[in-house]
């Protein structure tokens, strides 16, 4: 069964830019999602319509995980992965992971089995005292992910995550991730521009046209997980 569903969805920027149109699109439970598309096309606009960052011009977006109500949207856990990991760079690793959390009001104590959870699952459990200046990038990339896995999201929005990283960590982090969704059943959104890290990773691919907005074809690639 899905668990959000975007109808007729539009975006029309301030500027009047029509970033999509009739977009239709369902994200099953436990399903990991591919956006495909080039640059432009509107898949961070799709992500950020879906973690309620921004509101759709047309079009309804509908959880069908019990939540009711926009007031809901802030309570409602999406995890969010962005090409960039953000990390905090005066704060070790463990703050970094707690960060999200604190906001939520957990405190440390409460947090520290979480957070040491997340970190053993990207195997940096170790690093938890580490400042974010002494990891690699595809370890950087990995806090992001804990601290994203550490919130327990019903769904992870993953934008372009690897895209900066070289060849080699980025296969190793499609590896990992892969893993982390199959032990976890997390329900991934990932948006890439790269043909073979969408046929590698997900079990559904949603092509996207350039053109302003159609989400065109989706293709299947793989029966969706139960
Ligand atoms: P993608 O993620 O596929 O590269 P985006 O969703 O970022 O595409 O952008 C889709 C279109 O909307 C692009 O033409 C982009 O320039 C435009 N766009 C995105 N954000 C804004 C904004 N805040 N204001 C105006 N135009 C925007
Ligand atoms: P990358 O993805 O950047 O290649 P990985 O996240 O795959 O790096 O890490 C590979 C392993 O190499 C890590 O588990 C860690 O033990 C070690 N490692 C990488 N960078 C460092 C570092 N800056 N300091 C200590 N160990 C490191």
């Amino acid at each position: 069964p899905p668990i959000v569903t975007l109808a007729g969805v539009g975006k029309t920027f301030d500027n009047g830019t029509e970033a999509l149109a009739g977009v239709d699109l369902s994200v099953g439970r436990g399903e990991f999602l591919s956006l495909l598309g080039p640059s432009g096309c509107g898949k961070s606009t799709i992500l950020r319509l879906v973690a309620g960052l921004d509101e759709p011009t047309t079009g309804v977006i509908d959880w069908h995980d019990g939540v009711a109500g926009r007031a809901a949207q802030r309570a409602r856990n999406v995890g969010f992965v962005f090409q960039e990991p953000t990390l905090m760079p005066w704060a070790k690793v463990f703050e970094n992971v707690w960060l999200p959390l604190r906001l939520k009001g957990v405190s440390r104590a409460d947090a520290g089995p979480r957070i040491m959870a997340a970190l053993e699952s990207v195997g940096l459990a170790d690093f938890a005292t580490s400042y974010p200046r002494e990891l690699s990038g595809g370890m950087k990339m990995r806090v992001s992910i804990a601290r994203a896995l550490a919130t327990e999201p019903s769904v992870l929005l993953m934008d372009e995550p690897f895209a900066a990283l070289d060849e080699i960590t980025r296969f190793r982090l499609n590896d990992d991730l892969l893993h982390l969704w199959a032990e976890k059943a997390w329900t991934i959104v990932f948006v890439t521009h790269s043909v073979f890290e969408s046929v590698y990773l997900s079990t559904r691919i949603a092509v996207m046209t350039g053109r302003p907005g159609h989400v065109a074809t989706e293709v299947v690639v793989d029966e969706p997980s139960p």
